[in-house]
């Protein structure tokens, strides 16, 4: 079946790309490989999103974004796109169920996943302890001690939101300095249930069925050491999810699409918007502001190409 535009990924930029793209009553699908949110799902609490005074729960606003986009007619379906392959101007995703769809267009908006530390007992533990989502997670953790890995807005403010269930959270840094926002920084230093451990990275994880146990390294000293607990978070950055379009869009060299402020990518007709953007500041305020420019992008392509 022919679309006018498809949207792969389901995030902010995505469900804006495609109330903007439905309510121009065009063509339009959106793939998503999970359910509709992409990582706003995964943020407990959000404050700096505009519109709402008192803040939004994630799952509420890409809840609340996905409904807005159904009631102007996009069709949205669960699948993971394996390929994508250009026929002329139409171009063929391909599905890992082998399902294909055709577009005149297609916007990515497939964002980027949590980075693993890629250290002795991550993976073993992983779902056992070890966890890359505080909101999935963190009521696991009720009176336990727990670490969180990491300096930025993101490690910071999970660890603050950990604080409700965990009895400690040790703060991991490989510096003495964070990197997360000022306003969220003062909130973190002054909440007693959270200590910081700063110049040092985490170096192994282990435990017995579940984790019981982080070793350390301080990066200043090269003194090691350990501390009991019984979660690990880890939020050091994200990798995008890019690998299916190896050799079809140009990509920076940490593989995410680079694209000009039209959100054009290297390919006539393919548009990329939200996080898996180069140089993109990851703020759902810029994810909405990319899937409206994508769209409105998309949209002009199919009138001046079709
Ligand atoms: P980030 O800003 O890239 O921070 C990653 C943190 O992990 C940094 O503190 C970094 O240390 C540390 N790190 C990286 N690799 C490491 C390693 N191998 N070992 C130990 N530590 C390591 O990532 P993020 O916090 O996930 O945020 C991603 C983006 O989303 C940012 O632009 C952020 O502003 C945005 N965000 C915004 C909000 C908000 O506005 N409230 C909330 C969440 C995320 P260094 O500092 O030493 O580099």
């Amino acid at each position: 079946m022919l679309y006018d535009i498809i949207i792969i990924g389901g995030g902010p930029a995505g469900l804006t790309a495609g109330i903007y793209t439905s309510r121009a009553k065009t063509k339009s699908l959106l793939i998503e490989k999970a359910f509709p949110g992409g990582q706003v799902t995964t943020t407990e609490w959000i404050e700096n999103y505009p519109g709402f005074d008192e803040g939004v729960s994630g799952i509420d606003l890409s809840e609340r974004m996905e409904r807005q986009a159904k009631r102007f007619g996009l069709e949205i379906i669960q699948g993971t796109v394996k390929e994508i392959s250009l026929h002329d101007r139409i171009k063929k995703i391909i599905l890992e169920e082998d399902h294909v769809y055709e577009a005149k267009s297609i916007i990515i908006c497939v964002g980027a996943n949590p980075r693993p530390l890629k250290i002795e007992g991550e993976a073993k533990y992983r779902g056992r302890g070890v966890s890359y989502c505080a909101t999935c997670d963190g009521a696991f953790f009720k009176g336990k001690k727990i670490s969180v890995i990491g300096g930025g807005n993101s490690a910071i403010q999970e660890a603050i939101f950990l604080t409700k269930f965990a009895e400690v959270v040790y703060v991991v840094h490989r510096r003495d300095e964070l990197r997360a926002e000022k306003i969220i920084q003062e909130r973190a230093f002054s909440n007693p249930k959270i200590k910081f451990i700063w110049n040092s990275v985490a170096e192994k994880i282990d435990g017995t069925d579940t984790v019981n146990t982080l070793f350390l390294k301080d990066v200043k000293t090269g003194e090691t050491s350990k501390i009991d607990v019984e979660g690990i978070f880890i939020y050091v950055g994200y990798n995008p999810n890019t690998e299916f379009l190896k050799g079809l869009v140009r990509l920076d060299e940490n593989n995410y699409i680079i694209t000009d402020d039209k959100m054009c990518t290297s390919v006539p007709g393919i548009f990329a918007a939200g996080d898996v953007r180069a140089n993109a500041i990851k703020q759902i305020a810029r994810a909405v502001g990319d899937g409206a420019t994508s769209a409105i992008s998309a949209e002009k392509y199919i009138e001046e190409n079709f």
